[in-house]
């Protein structure tokens, strides 16, 4: 039996997880379940599953969880520290699928009890990637990359040296608006933002897939989980999406992972490594597809993609306010208070704010000061005490 857990289980990625472990009760033991707002979902979850905890991660919701799980067994837990609690639980295999960069401490933590992580969770690698990679091999814990251009740039490099990569490339559908007239952008509505094309996704990602905001972030993801500059990275639209993502090598080979869109293959890809398991998922008929259409990004149409380049120059903290300022500006959008359009320019006005060209030198030489001064009056200060001595 291998001991798995789920955080953000009754989202869209938790819940197909929890399809294809329901698939094979016998091998495994659920030990936590965790969701936000969705007490009837996880709490029905963790009865059906038999999980070890539940928890959801609004501390309000405590009683509700715990009425809702009466006489079950399962344990209720709420709260941030509650999440990263249950993450310490022993597991051989952990789903991080939280939106958001509060996926990242419950991450860390299942990582640092040597679990294997599987991360849905893109953000956790555009805050803090250094963090996280270097917490999984301080631990000897190995992060499966969930996000299916990732899973497929992972597949496509089994068995490969990455000396010989000469270039990364990750899809994108174009989103809702590929279509669109440039002009009527700035009009799009939530609702028509909210309508995926190719893949059902939550609502949040299926928004930042229609302003690529969601694409930039998976160009930092690629940054920071395989290690490649990101002058290697490139995008293609790829309306289709049955090509997820191709890696170019030195000798002149694509290789390209092809696939239904369908999340299960990634995340059941990572729940069976190194193995490749029978999967519930379509299987491609290629005569049927008949034709794979390509073309580049509009720069104009997905200014985003440029603020995720500025990003993987500029490294250091610049992923996290980048994140942040995303989130805020996509609550705006959701909320009515801003058009589609102007969220990249809120995001980029953000980083030209908080990230001024010069403000990791300013920074630098901040620190360097500040250490110089701390150590000459620890200097002074010993000299002194040695002196009245
Ligand atoms: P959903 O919005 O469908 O689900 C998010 C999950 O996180 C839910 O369980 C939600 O709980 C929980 N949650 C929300 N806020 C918090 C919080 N502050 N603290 C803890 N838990 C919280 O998202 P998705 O499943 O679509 O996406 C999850 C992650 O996977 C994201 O990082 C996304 O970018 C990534 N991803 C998603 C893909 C997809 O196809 N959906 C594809 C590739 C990557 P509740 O619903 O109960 O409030």
């Amino acid at each position: 039996m291998r001991r798995v857990s789920v955080f953000g289980a009754t989202g869209s990625i938790g819940q197909q997880t929890l399809d294809l472990v329901s698939r094979a009760p016998e091998s495994y033991d659920v030990v936590a379940l965790t969701g936000g707002r969705n007490i009837a979902r996880l709490a029905a979850d963790a009865r059906r599953l038999d999980a070890e905890i539940a928890v959801t991660a609004d501390a309000a919701l405590l009683g509700d969880l715990r009425a809702a799980l009466r006489g079950s067994g399962v344990e209720a837990s709420a709260g941030a520290a509650a999440l990263e609690e249950a993450a310490t639980r022993p597991a051989d295999w952990v789903m991080s699928a939280i939106v958001g960069a509060a996926g990242l401490a419950p991450g860390l933590k299942a990582l640092e009890q040597g679990a294997a992580l599987a991360l849905a969770n893109k953000e956790s690698l555009v805050t803090a990637g250094p963090l996280l990679m270097e917490t999984a091999k301080r631990h000897g814990a190995q992060v499966l990359p969930v996000d299916s251009e990732h899973s497929a740039i992972f597949q496509a490099l089994v068995g490969e040296d990455m000396a010989a990569v000469e270039k990364v490339i990750i899809t994108a559908s174009g989103g809702a608006f590929r279509d669109w007239p440039l002009e009527k952008l700035a009009e799009a509505s939530v609702a028509e933002a909210s309508a995926h094309p190719n893949w059902d996704m939550g609502q949040r990602i299926t928004i930042d897939s229609a302003s690529m905001f969601n694409k930039a972030l998976e160009l930092i993801e690629t940054h920071e989980y395989f290690g490649v500059s990101p002058d290697m990275i490139e995008v293609l639209v790829h309306p289709q999406s049955y090509i997820h993502a191709l890696v170019g090598f030195r000798d002149g080979a694509l290789m390209a992972h092809l696939g239904a869109p369908d999340m299960r293959h990634a995340i059941g890809y990572a729940l069976h490594y190194p193995e490749r398991a029978e999967l519930p998922v379509e299987r491609l008929d290629l005569a049927r597809v008949g034709q794979l259409d390509f073309a580049s990004p509009d720069p104009a149409r997905y200014p985003a993609l440029e603020l995720a380049h500025e990003v993987m120059r500029r490294g250091g903290l610049s992923g996290a306010v980048f994140n942040a300022a995303k989130d805020a500006a996509l609550d705006a959008f959701i909320a009515g208070q801003i058009g589609f359009t102007q969220m990249a320019d809120v995001v980029a006005e953000v980083m030209n704010r908080l990230l001024p060209d010069d403000g990791l030198i300013n920074a630098t030489m901040n620190l360097d000061n500040v250490a110089r001064a701390g150590q000459v009056s620890e200097t002074e200060a010993r000299a002194s005490i040695s002196r009245r001595n």
